[in-house]
């Protein structure tokens, strides 16, 4: 049966989302190679019964059983409705799945990735977080079953890219780009004030809204040089930041004769996505170009650590291990949150993890269910 196969089943975990959506828009392009064979929308039905109509999955997972039921009345019976976490940790282990895209938001994306990796299953990569709290668990199991684990981010696509056909053992260093995000210039006595209306325009990409926060913040970095670090295997102490306010050069690879490749594309992730789900080859896309003679300038700067601490909280997480990393994440989770509600100001989000992670009493080599403990006890302590 698998063999006659023409096309790949996806199961696309976070359909509703921004890289969700996204996705499902690359899939429309490959009818023949992708199918989106199972989505998850958590509360969001109404898109996800859109989706459902345009792709005709053979299932999909919701957050409770009140909007499973609403669901199932809509469609009839047409397609199986499952529920929660169970479910979709059932959905990414099935036989009739060959691709499991991460592209849950925060630390949700954990154990569905882990249990698809437990399956054997290709998987891309979009949730970073998985890798921030557990990337000392999930590299070596990525490694027991033999499984592709392709980056979905944009900077570890570049670099994934930039590191076809050359050695390990002769990369001198990574430099991960980094916008600067919408307060790049501002002071703090400006930063001090900023609107979550503000934080929430990115000036290059459309994402979600905890990505967007954390883009303001440099957290986004933080946790893209954590995710670097357990992804490629490089040394905290090789992986440097550059802002790179134009998003054109997407990150590079400096080798140790000196030479450094760089990948450059349109700030589109569209890009990264599909080529996630071709590796190791290529498909032509209908994506914009970038065109060098109109491209103004490209520009560089060191981070500016003084106004946007959380990019050192995640060098130093990193540095500490064990449930330092989760303690960080979660901690940023809440407080981004907060911020979102309008409950504390922009300065207040690095206070309050750089609280937690003081508090915490680390532990090394924690297993799974401690970092599940430590994060949920995060969040209770600092809701
Ligand atoms: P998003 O908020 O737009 O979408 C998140 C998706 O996850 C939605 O489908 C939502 O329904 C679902 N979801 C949220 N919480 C859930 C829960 N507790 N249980 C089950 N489902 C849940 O987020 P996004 O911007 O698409 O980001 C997704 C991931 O990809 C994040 O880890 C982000 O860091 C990473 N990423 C995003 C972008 C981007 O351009 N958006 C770029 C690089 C990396
Ligand atoms: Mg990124």
């Amino acid at each position: 049966m698998q063999n006659n196969r023409v096309h790949k089943n996806i199961a696309l975990l976070g359909s509703t989302g921004s890289i969700g959506t996204q996705t499902l828009d690359v899939i429309a392009n490959f009818p023949k190679d992708f199918k989106a064979t199972y989505l998850t929308g958590n509360n969001n039905t109404s898109l996800l019964l859109e989706q459902i109509r345009r792709f005709q999955p053979k299932g999909v997972v919701v957050s409770n059983e009140k909007s499973a039921k609403e669901l199932r009345k809509q469609l009839g019976g047409k397609t199986e409705v499952l529920v929660g976490e169970e479910g979709l940790l059932e959905i990414v282990q099935r036989d009739d799945v060959d691709i499991v895209i991460s592209a849950l938001v925060g630390f949700a994306g954990l154990k569905p990735t882990i249990k698809a990796i437990e399956a054997k299953k290709k998987i891309a990569l979009a949730n970073k977080e998985t890798l921030v709290v557990a990337g000392e668990i999930i590299m070596p199991l990525v490694e027991k079953h033999r499984i592709d684990l392709l980056p979905v981010d944009s900077e570890h696509s570049a670099i994934f890219q930039c590191l076809v056909g050359e050695l390990p053992n002769k990369i001198e260093k990574i430099i991960l780009t980094a916008s600067g995000g919408p307060f790049r210039t501002k002071s703090k006595a400006e930063l001090s004030k900023v609107t979550r209306e503000q934080a929430l325009k990115h000036p290059n990409w459309t994402m979600g809204s905890k990505i967007t926060i954390d883009s303001a913040t440099l957290m986004n970095k933080g946790l893209e040089v954590i995710e670097a670090h357990w992804l490629f295997g490089i040394p905290l102490d090789n992986i440097e930041v550059v802002v790179h306010p134009q998003s054109i050069i997407h990150s590079m690879v400096e080798f140790v004769d000196g030479s450094i490749k760089a990948q450059l594309g349109i700030p589109d992730m569209k890009i990264p996505i599909q080529y996630a789900l071709t590796y190791p080859s290529r498909s032509r896309s209908i994506f914009p170009r970038v065109h060098f003679p109109t491209l103004s300038e490209m520009t560089f700067f060191e981070p500016d650590h003084e106004n946007f601490p959380c990019l050192q909280l995640a060098y130093d997480a990193l540095r500490e291990g064990g449930t330092i990393p989760a303690v960080m994440n979660a901690a940023n989770e809440v407080a981004v949150a907060k911020f979102l509600r309008d409950e504390i100001t922009f300065l207040d989000i690095p206070k309050m993890i750089s609280k937690a992670m003081e508090k915490h009493t680390n532990k090394a080599n924690p297993s799974v269910e401690e970092i599940v403990d430590v994060d949920r006890e995060t969040r209770r302590n600092f809701q």
